[in-house]
């Protein structure tokens, strides 16, 4: 008796960014998967749910997986659940949602926050269409390609960086657009401290220079317009 795995959104800062349905969801399951237990004890208490729950994360799902999948082939019906936001969305979740397809288990999937539409949605640029990069490669030879692959497709760019390698990522986002294409940065969304920065790349990342940074961020490029030349794969 194979039960559901259901993937259940959380807030990502604001706390009523719940839906009913999430609520009702945790209410039933019989297992909560989050990442950090602290993070999701927090969350579960102020919704005054009480449910045994999981670890897993990157370090540890190579062992988790299989104890999660075999619970749901025993019948138990489970929640994943992230630190915040979309689970499976730049959090771990991928790997067990493709080993539990591959056992046949029935997935739900809840819609709800996610750090990336609540920014997309407010930054201006166009939303028909956006290449969404996750958290960028590490090494600046690695970010400076996949930028300039992303680029090449003439549509918004959007990422997660972290507050204390934004002004080098920055950097590089310069080397890569140039300085005067358009940047927003979402800071804190749904939070106390929410603010979007805008402005050219030069402007932001100088404006930058002069004050602590700090919370959580999400960074958005507008389109490129390529010229001829620009990109030699262009059909002519
Ligand atoms: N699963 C999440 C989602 O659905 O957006 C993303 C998790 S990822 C580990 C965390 C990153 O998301 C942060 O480093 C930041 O770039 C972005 N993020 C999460 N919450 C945010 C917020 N309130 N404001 C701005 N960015 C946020």
């Amino acid at each position: 008796m194979h039960c559901t795995l259901y993937i259940v959104p959380t807030p990502i800062g604001n706390l009523e960014d719940i839906t009913l349905r999430a609520i009702r969801v945790l209410r039933e399951v019989d297992t909560v998967v989050c990442e950090d237990t602290r993070q999701t004890i927090k969350l579960l208490s102020h919704l005054k749910i009480s449910k045994p729950l999981i670890s897993f994360y990157t370090q540890n799902q190579l062992r988790r997986i299989p104890q999660i999948i075999s619970m749901l082939e025993a019948g138990k019906n489970i929640a994943l659940v992230s630190d915040c936001g979309t689970p499976a969305i730049s959090d771990p979740g991928y790997y067990l949602i493709k080993e539990a397809l591959e056992h046949n288990i029935n997935i739900v999937p809840l819609p709800g926050a996610c750090a990336l539409i609540t920014a997309i949605v407010a930054s201006g640029l166009p939303t028909d269409s956006f290449v969404f990069l996750g958290f960028l490669k590490r090494k600046p030879g690695k970010m400076r390609k996949e930028l300039d692959a992303a680029k090449q497709l003439e549509k918004a760019v959007i990422f997660y960086e972290s507050p204390h390698r934004l002004l080098k990522t920055l950097e590089i986002c310069r080397e890569v657009f140039g300085d005067n294409a358009n940047v927003v940065l979402a800071r804190e969304l749904t939070k106390k401290f929410e603010e979007f920065i805008r402005g050219s790349l030069q402007k932001v990342s100088d404006n930058l220079q002069n004050r602590e940074i700090l919370g959580e961020f999400v960074v958005l490029i507008e389109p490129c317009k390529l010229s001829v030349g620009d990109n030699d794969n262009d059909e002519q």
